[in-house]
């Protein structure tokens, strides 16, 4: 009698085994309803086999198959398995995200609640009361684990469940949510873009001799697995590079997926991609789709109706069933990476699926990660380099421009704001690039030196002066601003420091008659804001734009020649080892932003050390140079990536609690053998946040294998280990330690 290993949406490390007399190997990848429990379930078979891993006489049977789609490719099974086991992450959870709504679920009821989250009080109350009420402990549990509980799920729930979802917002444990902030308010739809698409791609281009090079050497050896790293300076033409050998394998019949890092932002590659390859169908996914549409979309992916999908991340999971190519452009940036629920990169998975399919993978990036650079230079990688620029515009020309603390009135130096007004004058655009959102970081007590300090986070209370309130980027509180010191009375306080709000305020008085306009998300939020922000840029009805990162990445503004950096300084203080090299990334990317269409760019960076050795690689446009120098850095300390990092990550009220529970992890360890590091626990960077106290244990091998073989034991081992009031996490291969 067959026997089935079912994937069930639970936070248990397992498969679960059913015994189902009917169903085939033909059915692996479909669904299938399983009692668990109380509960009947549905749940994704992974295996199908003649044994039960337990005893035959304890295995349920299992419910009806769901064949109204077709089963998931096992490739994607298989990709997902590795997912749980390499990142530590339950299988049932990891197969059951990477599922659209409407396959998590079998009946539809009518659509009648609005979302649910979790309140600050509820999340108390999860931690220090609800001991004797199970019910209710599961379903807040249930809410803080997804974040909210989203429509679908509630009409899911049982009438018992409703009762006391009902009860739960009576006691302001949980609060409904608006329909309208579930989706992130300021995602971009891409038919809004489409439409207003301006720049037709000219199919012909002819690709230079290095463009052609890379591109005859990955087309070379296409049917086979190889892990590319196109590295091209910006503007290189590393996409042209992409659509040719998208080409070809499209012509081959093949699906292609293509990753980058926040499809929203970026539009312009998406219409460039439909517009090469009219014929073929195209289709986006992210996280932030409207539910109707990420379900369409997955299913055409499935179905392989779309040859192309172009997504964000959570796209690594989609089902094409034949792939034939895998783009990850800007592969260094850390969006591919995960950072809550399943912590896993995306770029690494992109490199494992194509290793699985025995098909080419290309990793593009104008400052690659020191993991892929390493990799190349040891040759598990093969290097491709666009050193040159394709058009014949320079790259641009950078200037260090020093500064002291106070040199610089609200934010900007006197040469930066001369050299800003000439190219005003010249009818050329301008981008003031600053990190950090809001008029100032902090409002400051000059007597006794308060400064606004958010009393759920280790951080300040950013002011936002355009709409009088104190802000906490981190954890979203906000407050009216304060009209006196909040220790002492003072009521005189000062902002200090600046953000972009501040940058345009001083612009605005410098240059007056100029046409300034910020960017960032407190500017960005409608939906088509960005979209309709962006054009205005395009038909230069903008002198100066004020913006933060959501303005260095790959967009094209043809009219603007001078980019300005204030404020960069801020990361080289960075405790974080990994700081330098997303400094890096990012000033060579928003010094990209200058003269890709007119004549040369320039690019002003303003610092107090402007002899720094990584402002004078920017400077150099030396990439190699640098990573080299990063590199030798980190192979005399036996960091990444000469080493591998896992942290166990444990938060609670009280951080002596989330201390205790990690040297009970630490005292866990002993007895498993293996080469491996166990660092004393220590609080975490960012020790306080939204009211939990967040401690972290950071374990270093200098073997993948061993490093994974010491985790499965220890976390074995880990659920003996009390953590109650403790909430804990493992990141394998973690970006910030
Ligand atoms: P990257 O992806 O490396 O930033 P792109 O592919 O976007 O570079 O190319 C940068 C610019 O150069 C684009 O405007 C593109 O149209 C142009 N370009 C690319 N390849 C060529 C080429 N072979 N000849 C002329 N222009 C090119
Ligand atoms: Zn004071
Ligand atoms: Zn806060």
């Amino acid at each position: 009698m067959p026997y089935v290993k079912v994937a069930i949406d639970v936070p248990v490390a397992t498969l679960f085994d059913y015994c189902a007399p009917h169903v085939t190997a033909a059915d692996i990848g479909c669904r299938v309803r399983v009692p668990f429990g109380r509960k009947r379930l549905l749940g994704v078979i992974m295996e199908v086999g003649a044994t039960p891993s337990l005893d035959p006489a304890k295995v349920r049977p299992a419910g009806d198959v769901l064949r109204d789609a077709p089963p998931l490719p096992l490739a994607l099974l298989e990709l997902l398995s590795f997912c749980s086991a390499y990142y530590h992450h339950p299988i049932g959870e990891v197969v059951h995200a990477s599922l659209p709504g409407w396959l998590r679920i079998e009946r539809k009821a009518p659509a009648s609640s609005r979302p649910v989250t979790l309140t600050s009080d509820g999340d108390v109350a999860l931690d220090q009361a609800l001991h004797r009420a199970p019910a209710m402990r599961s379903l807040l549990t249930r809410v803080r684990t997804f974040g909210l509980l989203s429509e679908q799920r509630i009409r899911e729930l049982r009438p018992a469940e409703r009762r006391l979802l009902r009860q739960a917002i009576g006691h302001g444990w949980l609060t409904p949510l608006d329909a309208g902030t579930v989706q992130a308010p300021s995602t971009v739809l891409p038919s809004a873009d489409c439409t207003s698409s301006a720049t037709a791609e000219k199919p012909d281009r002819r690709l230079n001799a290095e463009q052609q090079r890379a591109m005859q050497a990955i087309v070379a050896d296409a049917s086979t697995f190889h892990c590319w790293l196109l590295h091209g300076v910006t503007g290189s033409g590393k996409t042209e590079v992409y659509l040719e050998v998208m080409h070809r394998v499209l012509d081959n019949g093949k699906q292609v997926l293509f990753l980058v890092p926040e499809i929203g932002l970026t539009p312009q590659l998406e219409q460039r991609i439909r517009a090469r390859f009219p014929k073929h169908a195209l289709v986006t996914m992210h996280s932030n789709m409207a539910s109707g549409q990420r379900a369409s979309h997955w299913a055409q992916a499935h179905s392989g109706a779309a040859r192309i999908v172009v997504g964000a991340r959570s796209a690594i999971f989609a089902p094409m069933g034949n792939l034939g190519l895998i783009v990850v452009d800007e592969e260094h940036d850390s969006s591919f990476k995960q950072m809550d629920g399943i912590r896993y990169s995306a770029r690494d998975l992109a490199v494992w699926r194509a290793r699985q399919l025995n098909v080419p993978v290309i990793l593009g990036s104008a400052t690659p990660s020191l993991e892929s650079y390493q990799a190349a230079l040891a040759g598990r990688y093969r290097k491709l380099a666009l050193p040159q620029r394709a058009t014949s515009i320079p790259l641009p020309d950078v200037r260090m421009i020093g500064v002291n603390r106070e040199g610089s009135r609200g934010g900007l130096g006197p040469s930066v704001i001369d050299a800003i007004r000439q190219r005003i004058e010249r009818s050329e655009q301008v981008l003031v690039f600053i990190n950090r959102r809001g008029y100032a970081p902090v409002l400051i007590c000059g007597d006794c030196g308060w400064c606004s300090p958010c009393h759920r986070c280790s951080a300040r209370l950013v002011l936002h002066k355009n709409r009088q309130r104190m802000a906490c980027h981190h954890c979203g509180h906000e407050e009216i601003v304060p009209v006196a010191c909040g220790e002492c009375g003072n009521a005189d306080l000062h902002p200090l420091g600046y953000g972009t709000q501040r940058v345009e305020a001083t612009l605005r008085t410098a240059l007056p008659a100029a046409r300034i306009m910020r960017v960032d998300r407190d500017t960005t939020r409608g939906r088509n804001t960005w979209a309709e922000m962006r054009a205005s840029i395009t038909r230069h009805d903008v002198d100066i734009l004020v913006g933060t990162q959501l303005l260095s990445k790959g967009h094209d503004f043809p009219n603007l020649s001078l980019v300005c950096v204030l404020n960069a300084d801020q990361s080289l203080y960075s405790t974080d080892f990994r700081a330098a090299e997303p400094l890096f990334a990012q000033l060579t990317q928003v010094a990209g932003r200058a003269g890709r269409a007119q004549g040369r760019g320039a690019v002003l960076i303003q610092s107090e050390f402007p002899m720094h050795p990584l402002y004078r690689a920017v400077q150099a446009h030396d990439y190699d140079g640098f990573a080299q120098a990063l590199l030798e850095e980190r192979r005399q300390t036996d960091l990444p990536p000469f080493s591998h990092h896992a942290v166990l990550r444990a938060e609670a009220l009280q951080m002596e609690h989330a201390l205790a529970f990690l040297h009970q992890c630490v005292h866990a360890t002993k007895g498993i053998t293996g080469d491996v590091i166990v660092f004393d626990p220590i609080a975490a960077p960012m020790q306080r946040l939204k009211g939990r106290e967040r401690a972290q244990l950071l374990v270093q091998s200098k073997s993948r294998p061993l490093l994974h073989a010491f985790l499965d034991q220890w976390l074995k081992k880990l659920t003996d280990v009390r953590a109650n009031r403790v909430r804990w996490s493992l990141d394998v291969d973690p970006l910030a330690i």
